[in-house]
């Protein structure tokens, strides 16, 4: 189906705007998929996280991170205009809060790569406006083989970040849907149908009150 004929598209009603969260642990493929549901899926922006972590090569400022210093961190985090923070591998992430709360109310969608810890802050804050999907690597073996091809990082990096993958991984009973990203189309697929299906939630749409209530009030005779 191509994206001019997904039922987003189709979906001409008022709407509130959701919060898809993708989790997963570092080269499960999570970067990717996200990628491509921003370029393939109209209606998504992407939640720009600020972060201490150093800028990889191939990272840009603005695009795939706010940069920011610990103590622009600690005053961002204090004037409390993050909605949800975590220590990650030792570097502080978190969620810039005021873009996140004028798509929402405007209509548009949000996706955030996150980790299992603001998962859980955002299920706890914005309740019924969070979908969380956990991508799972289809084996250690092959976790391991993707973040060492990646060759963004040190050995000792990707060490870290195979052992944190084991605490990570067993965060994926609190997501509201799992997919096995073996190949990334039939698990782009996955989420597509999801994003697809949520969108048409009734209880995301208060614009059908009225859309009903013109139906119900129409004569066709
Ligand atoms: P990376 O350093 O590889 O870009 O990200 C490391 C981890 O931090 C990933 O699991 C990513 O999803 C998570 N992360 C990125 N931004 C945020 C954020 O704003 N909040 C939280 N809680 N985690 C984040």
């Amino acid at each position: 189906m191509s994206s001019e004929t997904s039922p987003a598209v189709l979906t001409d009603v008022a709407r509130r705007g959701l919060m898809l969260v993708l989790s997963s642990p570092s080269g499960a493929g999570k970067s990717t998929i996200a990628r491509t549901l921003l370029a393939q899926v109209p209606g998504f922006e992407l939640s720009v996280s600020v972060t201490t972590r150093a800028r990889r090569g191939s990272e840009i400022e603005g695009v795939h991170y706010h940069f920011k210093s610990q103590r622009e961190f600690e005053i961002m985090r204090d004037n409390d205009e993050l909605l949800e923070w975590a220590e990650v591998h030792g570097n502080f992430y978190g969620t810039p809060r005021a873009p996140v709360e004028k798509a929402l109310t405007e209509g548009r969608d949000m996706l955030f790569d996150i980790d299992w810890q603001g998962a859980e802050q955002l299920r706890e804050k914005m309740r019924g406006d969070v979908v969380s999907i956990f991508i799972l690597p289809p084996t250690m073996k092959e976790l391991l083989g993707r973040l060492t091809r990646r060759a963004e990082d040190t050995p000792e990096i990707i060490q870290t970040r195979l052992r944190n993958a084991r605490t990570e991984i067993e965060k994926w009973i609190d997501y509201d849907y799992v997919v096995i990203n073996e190949q990334l189309d039939p698990a782009f697929s996955a989420v597509r149908s999801i994003v697809e299906a949520e969108r048409l939630r009734r209880d995301r749409r208060p614009g059908l009150f009225d859309f009903v209530a013109g139906l119900l009030a129409e004569e066709p005779n």
